[in-house]
């Protein structure tokens, strides 16, 4: 499949006449071409976002739906370009990343049409806010969950009245292609969403350095995000960071083990761990700690996270590497890989297997540095005090769990977690209408509900003298 760039509602392909091969990291073999775009096609999108037709408030909501109506005829297609691409299984795809990204689409059509600003009276006069567009938007996505981010981003963007110009991540970049014909074949005016693929230091810096450019949201790695940063911020433009994390799970000596166990082990493997949220260091109560690990270890013998059935492949065979060093770090650090540590699967595959590593220190680099695969360290921990220094201890502050029945102590160490989301006795639940987002080295910024549609959007106060 070659792909194209979409650019006023159509495929279009780069200037440079360049294209990057995309690889299926369960097989190794490149299942596509990619256009290479560059500065020239940035700005044909820019242009095509700024000159597109705006849409009314009742438009913007009925295109989300219509996008999402058809995307849903199609899910089987979508699903199989999204396991391709990212190297998830068909059922993960099919049954998770595909229907939850039509829910974005849905919630965004819904919240707008629910949304609603301030009047701020006064004793001789008022104030009332006009919300307003941005104008154009660049949003920059991740390959962890390529389409659920795809339309996380879109979806308000386009609810609140903006013009947008996508560079999805090279390593998954049909779903976002794909959803783009879908928005023009349902009418979306040509040039409202505008998908620009390539490289994020060609395409991704030069769509941020754009004059017409007014916001950049962005989801992935925290070195990437800071050169964002550093690009954006002098050009006063609006950003949104959602960068790594180095999430802890503390389970306590009274939990309900069943529960702390499966909980635990989705946190730590879910996706292969390649979710900014993963619960890759586990902290567990010194008395509980041997038994908790030898039910850890059973439930992955068990088979619920097995390479190739249960549990798909890394994205690349580069960053099953970056994976492996990791491992062969920890042992130099002094730790045991109690449970996995290999590479499995074909050859020039990116299947690794879920990996638990033990008797490692806090501080060191293993169990400070994101590692974006399925490994978790564990280390026992002596008083609520300990495990909450320990969970602190790190520059990341993304999410947390706590497992235990005592709610008190959990409502106690939510308030002092440095962390933007904490779950208690699960991980991971997910409501639309929350906050998302970091504290620390993990981003800048809230997504999610009303405030992706305060992002994407900015306020205008008006004051009437009576
Ligand atoms: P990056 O953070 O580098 O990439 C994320 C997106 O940003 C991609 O679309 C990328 O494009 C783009 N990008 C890269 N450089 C620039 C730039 N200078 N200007 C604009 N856009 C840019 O992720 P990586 O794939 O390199 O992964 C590195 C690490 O980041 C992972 O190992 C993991 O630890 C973390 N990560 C965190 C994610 C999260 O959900 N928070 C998601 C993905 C990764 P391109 O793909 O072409 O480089």
């Amino acid at each position: 499949m070659k792909l194209n760039n979409w650019i006023h509602g159509q495929g279009v392909a780069p200037s440079s006449g360049l294209y990057l091969d995309n690889v299926n990291p369960k097989t190794g073999e490149v299942c596509g071409l990619i256009p290479r775009s560059d500065r020239t096609d940035v700005a044909n999108a820019v242009a095509a976002a700024q000159a597109a037709r705006r849409l009314t408030r009742l438009e913007r909501s009925e295109l989300l739906i219509a996008v999402a109506d058809a995307v849903a005829k199609r899910i089987p297609e979508f699903a199989a370009a999204e396991a391709m691409d990212s190297g998830k299984t068909l059922q993960a795809t099919t049954h998770g990343d595909i229907p939850r990204a039509l829910d974005n689409l849905r919630f965004y059509a819904a919240a707008l049409r629910n949304d609603a600003t301030a009047c701020h009276q006064m004793e001789d006069g008022f104030n009332y806010t006009l919300r307003q567009p941005l104008g154009n938007v660049a949003l920059i996505t991740p390959w962890n969950f390529p389409f659920h981010l795809f339309t996380w981003k879109v979806a308000p963007a386009i609810a609140m009245g903006n013009a947008v110009v996508v560079k999805p991540s090279e390593l998954t970049p049909t779903t976002a292609t794909l959803c783009a014909e879908v928005f023009t074949q349902v009418g979306a005016p040509n040039g409202l969403l505008n998908v620009v693929h390539g490289l994020g230091h060609e395409a991704g810096e030069a769509l941020v350095q754009h004059p017409d450019i007014k916001a950049v949201s962005f989801t992935g790695g925290t070195v990437t995000g800071k050169h964002i940063a550093g690009v954006a911020a002098p050009l006063l433009k609006k950003i949104s960071l959602e960068l790594g994390g180095k999430n802890p799970s503390l389970v306590f000596a009274d939990c309900d083990l069943d529960l702390a166990v499966a909980g635990v082990a989705r946190a730590a493997f879910f996706n292969a761990g390649q979710v900014c949220l993963c619960g890759s260091r586990l902290l567990v109560e010194r008395s509980i700690y041997a038994e908790f690990v030898e039910r850890l270890v059973a439930e992955v013998a068990a088979g619920a996270w097995t390479p190739g059935e249960s549990l798909g492949s890394l994205i690349s065979f580069a960053h099953r590497e970056k994976v492996a060093a990791y491992v062969d770090l920890a042992r130099q650090e002094g730790g045991t890989v109690v449970c996995g540590g290999n590479r499995v699967g074909p050859e020039k595959s990116a299947f690794f297997e879920p990996t638990i590593i033990t008797g490692l220190a806090i501080d060191c680099r293993v169990a400070t540095e994101e590692i974006f695969g399925p490994v978790v360290t564990v280390h026992p921990f002596d008083s609520e005090q300990q495990a909450l220094e320990m969970a602190n201890f790190v520059e990341y502050g993304l999410g947390s769990s706590i497992w235990t029945q005592n709610l008190t102590r959990a409502h106690r160490l939510a308030e002092r977690i440095e962390s933007g989301m904490v779950w208690i006795n699960t991980w991971n639940k997910r409501d639309f209408r929350v906050p998302f987002g970091g504290m620390k080295q993990s981003g800048v910024g809230r997504e999610g509900g009303r405030y992706s549609m305060e992002f994407f959007s900015q306020d205008r106060n008006v004051c009437i003298q009576l």
